[in-house]
């Protein structure tokens, strides 16, 4: 069993920032309108997160860390929908079988809050502890146990690298929560959980961005789309500044990649790649995020449909 789980994590969770988000989205599920995330070492030796949500209750526990166990599907119907999102369950399971971890939860409904350590897949200890409404993770020595994964990380900066750009994202994508991430005791960025997605990409990107936007908000048959789009002049020589987010959700996309640069090609000078914080919806049914759990990259079924109206619209937008 443990082989397995621990073979299993390195689907989910191949470095921190996978951690870290895996755990933020379960912060953002629990209805946290305040989260906490602190690292040390690129989280390679630590990570803390500690979110307002709703809590674990005390016999949920347990549960919560067994591999595909999900307290999100609640009816037969939400199965599609749910899978889609990346409810699989795993991520507790797949984070406790490669560190230590150590929780403290408490629901509002309960008296008492409780810890629970975790460490490779084997349970420490659980008690009743004096804590506040909310969680926090402490997720420590990350693959201890799994020498030839931990080889495969970075430089320490790097990860954390890695883990900052993750936390803009979040940032981005839920506007409506507070955000703090701290770096080695030093904070790295803060979102007061009321601003609007303009405000955040301020925050985030600096004055120069924020100051060349154009704003687009549409809906078509199958899906529909809001966000930002940088004027030609901010365009990059990289894609770091490709953003999207699908229903809620950060992910990768060669088909939105592929749309939004074909729909740029003719407002620019050299090739390269614009700015962009576009927010999709659409039915989860549409999509596939189950692809590749860790790596975000997600599939549609109504792919030609995106290219079609998404390109045209954004054409359209940069025309004024
Ligand atoms: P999933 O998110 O796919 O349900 P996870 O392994 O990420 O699976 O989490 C397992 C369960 O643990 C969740 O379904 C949820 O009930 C509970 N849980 C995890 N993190 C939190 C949190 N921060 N606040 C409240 N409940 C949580
Ligand atoms: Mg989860």
């Amino acid at each position: 069993k443990n082989t397995i789980d621990k073979i299993a994590a390195g689907e989910v969770v191949d470095r921190p920032a996978s951690v870290v988000k895996e755990l933020v989205e379960n912060a953002v599920d629990a209805k946290a309108t305040a989260v906490t995330v602190e690292i040390k070492e690129g989280g390679i030796s630590f990570i803390r997160i500690t979110d307002n949500g709703c809590g674990i209750e005390k016999d949920q526990i347990q549960l919560a860390f067994c591999r595909h166990s999900t307290s999100k599907i609640r009816s037969v119907e939400d199965l599609v929908t749910i899978s889609s999102l990346g409810f699989r369950g795993e991520a507790l399971s797949s984070i406790a079988s490669v560190a230590q971890v150590e929780l403290i939860t408490k629901t509002s409904g309960e008296l008492t809050g409780c810890r629970y350590l975790i460490e490779g897949g084997e349970e420490k200890e659980l008690e009743d502890i004096g804590a506040p409404n909310g969680t926090t993770f402490l997720v420590k020595n990350l693959f201890y146990n799994t020498p030839a994964r931990r080889k495969f990380l970075k430089t320490a900066s790097t990860e954390a690298g890695y883990i900052s750009d993750l936390m803009e994202r979040l940032a981005l994508s839920n506007p409506e929560v507070s955000f703090k991430f701290i770096n080695n005791g030093q904070v790295k960025l803060h979102t007061s959980g009321n601003s609007n997605l303009k405000d955040i990409i301020y925050h985030v990107y600096g004055r120069d961005i924020a100051a060349n936007l154009l704003p687009i908000e549409k809906e078509f048959g199958s899906f529909s789309v809001s966000g930002f789009i940088g004027k030609p002049v901010i365009s990059r020589g990289n894609r770091n500044f490709e953003n999207y987010f699908v229903n809620g959700r950060y992910v990768k996309s060669s088909l939105l990649a592929k749309t939004i640069e074909d729909a740029y090609k003719g407002f620019m000078m050299q090739h390269k790649y614009p700015f962009t914080v576009l927010k999709l919806s659409l039915k989860g049914e549409l999509v596939d995020v189950n692809v590749h759990p860790a790596k975000m990259e997600l599939r549609f079924s109504n792919g030609e449909e995106i290219y079609r109206h998404l390109a045209s619209e954004i054409k359209q937008v940069l025309r004024g």
